[in-house]
Protein backbone atom coordinates (compact mmCIF):
# COMPACT_ATOMS: atom_id res chain seq x y z
CA UNK A 1 0.00 0.00 0.00
CA UNK A 2 1.25 3.75 -0.72
CA UNK A 3 1.90 5.97 1.94
CA UNK A 4 -0.62 7.69 0.95
CA UNK A 5 -3.81 5.27 0.87
CA UNK A 6 -2.44 4.23 4.56
CA UNK A 7 -2.50 7.50 5.37
CA UNK A 8 -5.80 8.39 4.44
CA UNK A 9 -7.09 5.20 6.36
CA UNK A 10 -5.22 6.27 9.48
CA UNK A 11 -6.65 9.47 9.66
CA UNK A 12 -10.11 8.81 8.86
CA UNK A 13 -9.79 5.92 11.75
CA UNK A 14 -8.98 8.63 14.39
CA UNK A 15 -13.18 9.66 13.54
CA UNK A 16 -14.04 6.29 13.36
CA UNK A 17 -12.08 4.37 15.75
CA UNK A 18 -13.74 0.90 16.00
CA UNK A 19 -11.63 -1.15 13.57
CA UNK A 20 -14.41 -3.95 14.14
CA UNK A 21 -17.34 -2.24 13.26
CA UNK A 22 -18.83 -1.82 9.77
CA UNK A 23 -19.55 1.82 8.92
CA UNK A 24 -22.14 2.35 6.14
CA UNK A 25 -21.78 5.52 3.96
CA UNK A 26 -24.97 6.90 5.44
CA UNK A 27 -27.58 5.05 7.77
CA UNK A 28 -30.75 6.88 9.33
CA UNK A 29 -31.61 6.32 12.93
CA UNK A 30 -35.22 5.97 14.13
CA UNK A 31 -35.04 6.84 17.39
CA UNK A 32 -37.78 10.03 17.91
CA UNK A 33 -41.39 9.13 17.22
CA UNK A 34 -40.95 7.11 14.51
CA UNK A 35 -42.36 3.72 16.22
CA UNK A 36 -45.29 5.84 17.29
CA UNK A 37 -46.55 7.68 14.22
CA UNK A 38 -46.25 4.17 12.33
CA UNK A 39 -47.71 2.28 14.85
CA UNK A 40 -50.79 5.02 14.39
CA UNK A 41 -51.07 4.04 11.02
CA UNK A 42 -51.09 0.21 11.48
CA UNK A 43 -53.49 0.61 14.44
CA UNK A 44 -55.60 2.65 12.80
CA UNK A 45 -55.37 0.98 9.18
CA UNK A 46 -54.19 4.52 7.41
CA UNK A 47 -51.79 2.71 5.87
CA UNK A 48 -52.30 4.15 2.46
CA UNK A 49 -53.63 7.00 0.32
CA UNK A 50 -55.22 9.02 2.70
CA UNK A 51 -54.69 9.89 6.27
CA UNK A 52 -53.33 12.92 8.07
CA UNK A 53 -49.46 12.14 8.40
CA UNK A 54 -49.39 13.26 4.50
CA UNK A 55 -50.92 16.20 5.44
CA UNK A 56 -48.84 17.25 8.35
CA UNK A 57 -45.51 15.82 6.31
CA UNK A 58 -46.86 18.74 3.97
CA UNK A 59 -46.86 21.61 6.39
CA UNK A 60 -43.83 20.78 8.05
CA UNK A 61 -41.70 20.50 4.97
CA UNK A 62 -43.12 24.40 3.20
CA UNK A 63 -42.45 25.70 6.89
CA UNK A 64 -39.20 23.96 7.50
CA UNK A 65 -37.72 25.47 3.97
CA UNK A 66 -40.33 28.69 3.61
CA UNK A 67 -42.11 27.97 0.78
CA UNK A 68 -45.69 28.75 1.18
CA UNK A 69 -46.03 24.95 -0.13
CA UNK A 70 -45.27 21.71 -0.48
CA UNK A 71 -46.45 18.26 -1.75
CA UNK A 72 -45.34 14.96 -1.21
CA UNK A 73 -44.92 12.36 -3.35
CA UNK A 74 -43.68 9.08 -3.80
CA UNK A 75 -40.05 9.28 -4.69
CA UNK A 76 -37.63 12.52 -5.68
CA UNK A 77 -37.12 10.94 -9.11
CA UNK A 78 -41.35 11.12 -9.44
CA UNK A 79 -41.18 15.26 -7.57
CA UNK A 80 -38.74 15.74 -10.39
CA UNK A 81 -40.89 14.24 -13.20
CA UNK A 82 -44.14 16.05 -12.12
CA UNK A 83 -42.40 19.32 -11.42
CA UNK A 84 -41.16 19.29 -15.30
CA UNK A 85 -44.99 18.68 -16.55
CA UNK A 86 -46.41 21.47 -14.20
CA UNK A 87 -44.20 23.61 -15.16
CA UNK A 88 -45.04 23.49 -18.32
CA UNK A 89 -42.10 20.97 -20.48
CA UNK A 90 -43.74 19.75 -23.81
CA UNK A 91 -42.57 16.66 -25.33
CA UNK A 92 -38.67 17.00 -26.97
CA UNK A 93 -37.73 20.14 -24.80
CA UNK A 94 -34.62 20.37 -23.50
CA UNK A 95 -33.55 20.73 -19.90
CA UNK A 96 -30.07 21.59 -18.92
CA UNK A 97 -28.45 19.31 -15.84
CA UNK A 98 -25.59 18.74 -14.50
CA UNK A 99 -23.47 15.74 -16.20
CA UNK A 100 -22.17 15.37 -12.70
CA UNK A 101 -25.46 14.47 -10.41
CA UNK A 102 -27.10 11.24 -9.44
CA UNK A 103 -28.77 9.70 -13.03
CA UNK A 104 -31.82 10.71 -11.27
CA UNK A 105 -31.82 14.15 -12.24
CA UNK A 106 -31.54 13.12 -16.00
CA UNK A 107 -33.99 10.42 -15.69
CA UNK A 108 -37.04 12.95 -14.57
CA UNK A 109 -36.42 14.78 -17.64
CA UNK A 110 -36.83 12.11 -20.26
CA UNK A 111 -39.93 10.68 -17.87
CA UNK A 112 -41.59 13.58 -18.88
CA UNK A 113 -40.68 13.75 -22.10
CA UNK A 114 -37.71 15.82 -22.14
CA UNK A 115 -34.20 15.55 -23.20
CA UNK A 116 -31.66 16.07 -21.30
CA UNK A 117 -28.84 18.81 -21.97
CA UNK A 118 -25.68 18.27 -19.86
CA UNK A 119 -23.54 20.73 -18.46
CA UNK A 120 -19.75 20.96 -16.93
CA UNK A 121 -19.43 21.80 -13.10
CA UNK A 122 -17.32 24.38 -11.68
CA UNK A 123 -13.44 24.24 -11.43
CA UNK A 124 -13.21 24.49 -7.54
CA UNK A 125 -16.52 22.66 -6.72
CA UNK A 126 -18.75 20.13 -7.31
CA UNK A 127 -21.95 22.26 -8.80
CA UNK A 128 -22.45 23.93 -11.93
CA UNK A 129 -21.09 27.44 -12.26
CA UNK A 130 -23.17 30.57 -13.47
CA UNK A 131 -20.84 32.59 -15.26
CA UNK A 132 -19.71 29.05 -17.32
CA UNK A 133 -23.34 28.50 -18.03
CA UNK A 134 -23.85 31.58 -19.19
CA UNK A 135 -21.21 31.63 -21.64
CA UNK A 136 -22.23 28.17 -22.56
CA UNK A 137 -25.60 29.72 -23.62
CA UNK A 138 -24.31 32.31 -25.61
CA UNK A 139 -23.03 30.22 -27.64
CA UNK A 140 -25.39 27.70 -28.05
CA UNK A 141 -28.69 29.25 -27.78
CA UNK A 142 -30.65 32.04 -28.95
CA UNK A 143 -34.01 33.73 -27.13
CA UNK A 144 -36.61 34.17 -29.79
CA UNK A 145 -40.34 35.57 -28.61
CA UNK A 146 -39.61 34.40 -25.18
CA UNK A 147 -38.67 31.35 -25.89
CA UNK A 148 -34.74 29.91 -25.57
CA UNK A 149 -33.67 27.58 -28.45
CA UNK A 150 -30.84 25.39 -28.97
CA UNK A 151 -29.15 26.97 -32.35
CA UNK A 152 -27.90 23.34 -33.20
CA UNK A 153 -30.64 21.09 -32.40
CA UNK A 154 -33.67 23.67 -33.13
CA UNK A 155 -35.24 22.60 -29.78
CA UNK A 156 -36.33 24.50 -27.46
CA UNK A 157 -34.66 24.77 -24.34
CA UNK A 158 -37.09 24.72 -21.82
CA UNK A 159 -35.75 24.82 -18.16
CA UNK A 160 -32.61 23.69 -16.23
CA UNK A 161 -32.04 22.14 -12.90
CA UNK A 162 -29.43 23.46 -10.64
CA UNK A 163 -28.63 20.22 -7.89
CA UNK A 164 -26.70 21.12 -4.45
CA UNK A 165 -24.10 18.44 -5.08
CA UNK A 166 -23.96 16.28 -2.04
CA UNK A 167 -25.66 19.15 0.04
CA UNK A 168 -23.31 21.78 -0.84
CA UNK A 169 -25.39 25.02 -2.13
CA UNK A 170 -24.65 25.82 -6.02
CA UNK A 171 -24.80 29.42 -6.68
CA UNK A 172 -28.44 29.36 -6.83
CA UNK A 173 -29.05 33.06 -6.69
CA UNK A 174 -26.72 33.62 -9.88
CA UNK A 175 -28.37 30.77 -11.94
CA UNK A 176 -31.93 32.28 -11.37
CA UNK A 177 -30.38 35.19 -13.18
CA UNK A 178 -29.09 33.24 -15.47
CA UNK A 179 -32.22 31.30 -16.03
CA UNK A 180 -34.39 34.34 -16.61
CA UNK A 181 -32.38 36.17 -18.95
CA UNK A 182 -32.84 32.97 -21.08
CA UNK A 183 -36.52 32.83 -20.12
CA UNK A 184 -35.85 29.25 -18.57
CA UNK A 185 -37.82 27.66 -15.63
CA UNK A 186 -35.46 26.62 -12.68
CA UNK A 187 -36.02 23.93 -11.11
CA UNK A 188 -33.60 23.09 -8.25
CA UNK A 189 -33.30 19.42 -7.20
CA UNK A 190 -32.49 19.85 -3.08
CA UNK A 191 -32.64 15.62 -3.21
CA UNK A 192 -29.35 16.44 -1.18
CA UNK A 193 -29.54 20.08 0.09
CA UNK A 194 -32.44 19.74 3.06
CA UNK A 195 -31.23 21.89 5.82
CA UNK A 196 -28.86 23.85 3.14
CA UNK A 197 -29.14 27.89 3.51
CA UNK A 198 -27.03 30.27 1.03
CA UNK A 199 -27.02 33.48 2.25
CA UNK A 200 -29.25 32.60 5.12
CA UNK A 201 -31.91 31.34 2.33
CA UNK A 202 -32.83 27.52 2.08
CA UNK A 203 -32.03 26.16 -0.94
CA UNK A 204 -35.18 25.02 -2.75
CA UNK A 205 -36.32 28.63 -3.08
CA UNK A 206 -34.46 30.48 -5.95
CA UNK A 207 -36.15 28.67 -8.46
CA UNK A 208 -39.91 28.52 -9.41
CA UNK A 209 -39.98 24.99 -8.02
CA UNK A 210 -37.96 22.38 -5.29
CA UNK A 211 -38.00 18.86 -5.55
CA UNK A 212 -36.85 16.77 -2.66
CA UNK A 213 -36.00 13.03 -1.74
CA UNK A 214 -36.66 11.32 1.31
CA UNK A 215 -35.24 7.99 0.12
CA UNK A 216 -33.03 5.51 2.84
CA UNK A 217 -29.81 7.12 2.61
CA UNK A 218 -31.16 10.74 2.77
CA UNK A 219 -30.77 12.87 5.68
CA UNK A 220 -34.70 12.96 6.50
CA UNK A 221 -36.30 9.46 5.27
CA UNK A 222 -39.89 8.03 4.44
CA UNK A 223 -38.51 5.00 3.54
CA UNK A 224 -39.09 5.87 -0.03
CA UNK A 225 -40.47 9.48 -0.72
CA UNK A 226 -40.25 13.00 -2.62
CA UNK A 227 -41.83 16.50 -2.38
CA UNK A 228 -42.04 19.34 -4.39
CA UNK A 229 -41.74 22.85 -3.18
CA UNK A 230 -43.04 26.48 -4.82
CA UNK A 231 -44.48 29.43 -3.54
CA UNK A 232 -47.13 29.50 -6.30
CA UNK A 233 -50.23 27.97 -5.17
CA UNK A 234 -52.06 27.55 -7.85
CA UNK A 235 -49.58 25.43 -9.31
CA UNK A 236 -48.60 23.31 -5.89
CA UNK A 237 -52.40 22.72 -6.23
CA UNK A 238 -52.55 21.58 -10.11
CA UNK A 239 -49.26 19.38 -9.37
CA UNK A 240 -51.19 17.67 -5.80
CA UNK A 241 -54.08 17.12 -7.97
CA UNK A 242 -52.04 15.86 -11.14
CA UNK A 243 -50.05 13.38 -8.48
CA UNK A 244 -53.21 11.80 -7.35
CA UNK A 245 -54.89 10.65 -10.38
CA UNK A 246 -56.35 13.58 -11.24
CA UNK A 247 -59.24 12.82 -9.65
CA UNK A 248 -62.15 15.04 -9.17
CA UNK A 249 -63.38 15.48 -5.41
CA UNK A 250 -66.88 14.25 -5.30
CA UNK A 251 -68.25 11.51 -2.14
CA UNK A 252 -68.18 8.62 -4.35
CA UNK A 253 -67.96 9.17 -8.16
CA UNK A 254 -64.94 8.54 -9.80
CA UNK A 255 -64.17 11.30 -12.06
CA UNK A 256 -60.31 12.37 -13.61
CA UNK A 257 -60.16 15.18 -15.80
CA UNK A 258 -56.44 14.53 -17.26
CA UNK A 259 -54.00 11.88 -17.41
CA UNK A 260 -52.80 11.58 -13.67
CA UNK A 261 -50.30 10.01 -11.78
CA UNK A 262 -50.17 7.57 -9.52
CA UNK A 263 -46.92 9.52 -7.19
CA UNK A 264 -49.10 10.17 -4.01
CA UNK A 265 -47.05 9.71 -0.80
CA UNK A 266 -48.76 6.86 1.46
CA UNK A 267 -49.67 7.73 5.04
CA UNK A 268 -46.92 5.17 6.19
CA UNK A 269 -44.00 6.45 4.84
CA UNK A 270 -45.41 9.76 5.94
CA UNK A 271 -45.29 8.99 9.52
CA UNK A 272 -41.80 8.13 9.69
CA UNK A 273 -41.19 11.39 7.93
CA UNK A 274 -43.03 13.67 10.34
CA UNK A 275 -40.90 12.26 13.14
CA UNK A 276 -37.63 12.29 11.49
CA UNK A 277 -38.22 15.86 10.35
CA UNK A 278 -38.69 16.69 14.00
CA UNK A 279 -35.63 15.53 14.69
CA UNK A 280 -33.66 17.39 11.54
CA UNK A 281 -32.09 20.19 13.88
CA UNK A 282 -30.42 17.39 15.72
CA UNK A 283 -29.58 15.62 13.00
CA UNK A 284 -27.63 19.09 10.71
CA UNK A 285 -25.64 19.99 14.07
CA UNK A 286 -24.12 16.02 14.20
CA UNK A 287 -23.85 16.13 10.82
CA UNK A 288 -21.95 19.52 10.68
CA UNK A 289 -19.76 18.26 13.54
CA UNK A 290 -18.87 15.14 12.03
CA UNK A 291 -17.55 17.07 9.29
CA UNK A 292 -15.21 19.46 11.74
CA UNK A 293 -13.87 16.36 12.95
CA UNK A 294 -13.00 15.06 9.54
CA UNK A 295 -11.43 18.12 8.36
CA UNK A 296 -9.54 18.37 11.23
CA UNK A 297 -8.25 14.90 10.64
CA UNK A 298 -7.04 15.79 7.39
CA UNK A 299 -5.48 19.01 8.59
CA UNK A 300 -1.78 19.03 7.33
CA UNK A 301 -1.73 16.66 4.32
CA UNK A 302 -1.20 18.40 1.12
CA UNK A 303 -2.47 15.52 -1.04
CA UNK A 304 -5.92 15.17 -0.07
CA UNK A 305 -8.49 18.45 1.07
CA UNK A 306 -12.20 17.78 2.57
CA UNK A 307 -14.79 19.05 0.55
CA UNK A 308 -15.82 22.08 2.44
CA UNK A 309 -18.95 24.64 2.21
CA UNK A 310 -18.83 27.17 -0.41
CA UNK A 311 -18.94 31.20 0.34
CA UNK A 312 -22.39 32.02 1.52
CA UNK A 313 -23.48 28.21 1.80
CA UNK A 314 -24.13 26.90 5.32
CA UNK A 315 -23.92 22.62 4.23
CA UNK A 316 -26.02 19.73 5.30
CA UNK A 317 -22.75 17.86 4.72
CA UNK A 318 -25.21 15.30 3.85
CA UNK A 319 -21.93 13.14 2.13
CA UNK A 320 -18.16 14.40 3.29
CA UNK A 321 -16.35 13.92 0.55
CA UNK A 322 -12.49 13.86 0.57
CA UNK A 323 -10.82 14.86 -2.46
CA UNK A 324 -7.50 14.22 -3.90
CA UNK A 325 -5.36 17.68 -5.22
CA UNK A 326 -4.08 15.47 -7.82
CA UNK A 327 -6.51 13.92 -9.89
CA UNK A 328 -5.87 9.92 -10.20
CA UNK A 329 -7.88 7.23 -11.00
CA UNK A 330 -5.68 4.84 -9.89
CA UNK A 331 -4.64 6.47 -6.29
CA UNK A 332 -8.76 6.84 -5.89
CA UNK A 333 -9.14 3.45 -6.74
CA UNK A 334 -6.89 2.24 -4.31
CA UNK A 335 -7.91 4.14 -1.88
CA UNK A 336 -11.30 3.33 -2.16
CA UNK A 337 -9.90 -0.31 -2.04
CA UNK A 338 -8.59 0.07 0.96
CA UNK A 339 -11.36 1.85 3.01
CA UNK A 340 -14.07 -0.77 1.94
CA UNK A 341 -11.05 -3.42 3.12
CA UNK A 342 -11.57 -1.74 6.26
CA UNK A 343 -15.14 -2.26 6.75
CA UNK A 344 -15.02 2.10 6.09
CA UNK A 345 -17.70 2.05 3.13
CA UNK A 346 -16.62 4.44 0.65
CA UNK A 347 -17.47 5.33 -2.77
CA UNK A 348 -16.59 7.58 -5.52
CA UNK A 349 -19.04 9.70 -7.38
CA UNK A 350 -20.92 8.50 -9.67
CA UNK A 351 -20.33 8.18 -13.20
CA UNK A 352 -20.48 11.24 -15.22
CA UNK A 353 -24.00 10.99 -16.89
CA UNK A 354 -23.11 11.96 -20.65
CA UNK A 355 -21.27 8.74 -20.55
CA UNK A 356 -24.20 6.51 -20.15
CA UNK A 357 -24.94 4.48 -22.62
CA UNK A 358 -28.04 5.84 -22.62
CA UNK A 359 -26.98 9.48 -22.76
CA UNK A 360 -24.31 9.42 -25.32
CA UNK A 361 -26.29 10.83 -27.95
CA UNK A 362 -27.49 14.08 -25.52
CA UNK A 363 -26.77 17.20 -26.27
CA UNK A 364 -23.94 18.32 -23.80
CA UNK A 365 -21.42 21.16 -22.92
CA UNK A 366 -17.80 20.65 -23.25
CA UNK A 367 -17.50 18.59 -20.03
CA UNK A 368 -13.81 18.83 -18.39
CA UNK A 369 -13.98 20.01 -14.59
CA UNK A 370 -16.65 17.17 -13.66
CA UNK A 371 -14.30 14.39 -14.91
CA UNK A 372 -11.38 15.87 -12.92
CA UNK A 373 -13.45 15.57 -9.69
CA UNK A 374 -15.05 12.31 -10.68
CA UNK A 375 -11.50 10.94 -10.49
CA UNK A 376 -9.87 12.65 -7.20
CA UNK A 377 -13.40 12.67 -4.73
CA UNK A 378 -14.34 9.72 -2.51
CA UNK A 379 -17.25 9.58 -0.44
CA UNK A 380 -16.57 8.72 3.44
CA UNK A 381 -19.34 7.31 6.07
CA UNK A 382 -21.40 10.30 7.19
CA UNK A 383 -24.33 9.02 9.58
CA UNK A 384 -25.35 12.24 12.13
CA UNK A 385 -24.90 9.08 14.84
CA UNK A 386 -20.79 8.75 14.32
CA UNK A 387 -20.74 11.70 16.72
CA UNK A 388 -22.00 11.65 20.09
CA UNK A 389 -22.87 14.77 22.66
CA UNK A 390 -24.92 16.98 20.42
C1 LIG B 1 -31.63 10.86 -4.34
C2 LIG B 1 -31.62 11.81 -5.46
C3 LIG B 1 -32.68 11.91 -6.37
C4 LIG B 1 -33.81 10.93 -6.50
O1 LIG B 1 -34.51 10.60 -5.44
P1 LIG B 1 -35.28 9.20 -5.31
O2 LIG B 1 -36.14 9.48 -4.13
O3 LIG B 1 -34.25 8.15 -5.09
O4 LIG B 1 -36.08 9.00 -6.55
C5 LIG B 1 -32.65 12.92 -7.33
N1 LIG B 1 -31.62 13.75 -7.41
C6 LIG B 1 -30.56 13.67 -6.59
C7 LIG B 1 -29.47 14.66 -6.75
C8 LIG B 1 -30.51 12.69 -5.60
O5 LIG B 1 -29.44 12.61 -4.81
Amino acid sequence: MSSLVSEVVRRIRKVLPDATKFYALHEPTFIGHEIKYVSECVTTGWVSSAGKFVNQIELQLAEYVGTKRAVAVVNGTAALQIALVAAGLKPGDEVLVPSLTFVATANAVVHAGGIPHFLDTEAGGLNIDPSQVSEYLTTVATVLNGQCRNKLTGRRIFAIIPVHILGHACKADELARVAESYQLRMIEDIAEGLGTYLYGKHVGRFGKLATLSFNGNKIVTTGGGGAVLTDDEKLADSIKHLTTTAKLPHQWEYAHDHVGYNFRMPNINAALGCAQLERLDQLLAKKRLLARLYARAFEGLDEVRLLEEPKGCRSNYWLNAISLVGPDKAIRDQILKALNEEKIQSRPLWKLLHQLPMYLDAPRALIMNAIRHENSVINIPSSPFLVDGV
